[in-house]
């Protein structure tokens, strides 16, 4: 197990000082302690020549020079705020040169996948996969010409297989772990599974629900890190927001030019409110992991609940072994199976007073839903089978409330007889 504020990045500073310090000149803020809001779709050239410079490096047909500064142009290619938030949002990912913000998580994912992906290609994807994820491959991706291959989460040799069996795989999508019953798929694995493949696919991690405090990615061999920084990253349930992080620049190169073609960069708000949040993210994610992991103890033991779903209270040893490789800490997300299935479930969330029947997760606040009839609605019987989507089950994000009084509430609305 890792600690991520324990190593020193490239500045010689650790992460949390190295976030805070760099990204940002006040002098540009006309001596703003805090980064001002640059509302401006569009920006003034110093000179023509400034002007032509900027385009070549924009329309990636020239490279920038070691501390060039290089005018801006436009704010659906770059802003101020986009610039500030990029820069300090790295030091959060272990092993991490660069970074690119998104309009949402989706479109992060959208974004990676198109820049790497042609008809042809084959994707292979880690299921259960976030539902949006799902669709955009289903709805989007395979009729458009990429094949899409599903390897159930956890089954290491599905996904050998996969990448044995398959011609040109351009990708393999992780997520782990998988959204609702926290089964892992071993990282380093995939990785040197895709080592073994030539052309070498990249490996992409959709790292929403343990990163960027507790599953760092980059450090076990992945390409590319993808974030809904909705979630844990902005902590708040106030924004949307997505974030590609990288090794590589090179990588990052090409999603910022399909960014610029599509218009899917965070606007000049989001950037300022997410930048503000990024030197509490570890904060909140490990008060949090300290609150589920007391909950899930204690509800593990209560009559009405058939299991409880989460990383420390594995029994499965692969599901262990992988947990003690590439987690620092469960998390904060639970899954629990109430014994009297849908109605039990359904009558749980009606009772809840402090935590909220809601989707979405990684808020300050708990928010707790039914995957089978909203998160993953979509999904076919046989799907609901495999991912372990029950009747029963409810998904629970906790938050920083105290833990006491949240399990309270949880054990009131489960009821006493
Ligand atoms: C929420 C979520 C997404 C999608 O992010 P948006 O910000 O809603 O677009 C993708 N992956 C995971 C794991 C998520 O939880």
């Amino acid at each position: 197990m890792t600690d991520a504020t324990s190593k020193p990045q490239d500045t010689g500073l650790h992460a949390p000082t190295d976030m805070l310090t760099r990204g940002f000149d006040p002098a540009l803020s006309v001596g703003s302690a805090r980064p001002a809001v640059f509302r401006s779709s569009t920006y003034v050239f110093p000179s023509p020549e400034a002007a032509e410079r900027a385009f070549d490096l924009s329309a990636g047909r020239a490279r920038p020079a070691p501390g060039e500064s290089v005018a801006l142009i436009y704010s659906r290619f770059n802003h101020p705020n986009a610039e500030i938030l990029e820069e300090q949002i790295v030091p959060l990912e272990p092993g991490a040169s660069c970074a690119l913000v998104f309009n949402s998580g989706m479109s992060a994912i959208m974004n990676a996948l198109l820049a790497f992906l042609k008809p042809g290609a084959t994707l292979v994807y880690s299921v259960p996969i976030y539902g949006g994820t799902q669709k955009l491959i289903q709805a989007f991706l395979e009729p458009w010409g990429v094949r899409g291959v599903p390897v159930h989460a956890g089954r290491g040799g599905e996904l050998d297989a996969a990448l044995r069996d398959n011609p040109q795989v351009g990708v393999v999508l992780i997520e782990t772990p998988a959204n609702p019953t926290l089964t892992m798929t071993d990282i380093a694995r995939a990785c040197r599974s895709a080592a073994g493949v030539s052309p070498r696919p990249l490996v992409m991690v959709d790292n929403t629900m343990l990163g960027p405090t507790f599953q760092h990615p980059l450090e076990l061999g992945a390409d590319l890190v993808l974030y809904s920084a909705t979630k844990y990253l902005s902590g708040f349930s106030d924004l949307i927001g997505g974030v590609a992080l990288a090794r590589d620049p090179e990588l990052l190169r090409k999603l910022k030019l399909l960014r610029n073609l599509f218009g899917t960069i965070l606007q000049p708000d989001e950037c300022w409110m997410l930048n503000s949040r990024l030197p509490t993210v570890e904060l909140r994610m490990r008060q949090a992991a300290a609150n589920a992991r007391r909950i899930a103890k204690r509800l593990a033991r209560h009559a009405k609940i058939a299991r409880v779903l989460y990383p420390a209270l594995f029994t499965d040893p692969a599901q262990i072994a992988i947990r003690e490789a590439q987690c620092e800490a469960s998390g904060a997300m639970l899954s629990i199976e109430l014994a009297g299935g849908k109605p039990a479930a359904f009558e749980f969330l009606r009772r809840l007073r402090i935590a909220r029947n809601a989707v979405s997760l990684g808020g300050v606040e708990t928010l707790v839903c039914h995957p089978k009839t909203t998160t993953h609605s979509g999904f076919s019987e046989k799907e609901f089978a495999a991912a372990g989507v029950t009747d029963g089950l409810v998904r629970i994000s906790i938050g920083v409330e105290d833990w006491r009084d949240l399990l309270a509430d949880f054990e009131q609305a489960l009821g006493s007889g």
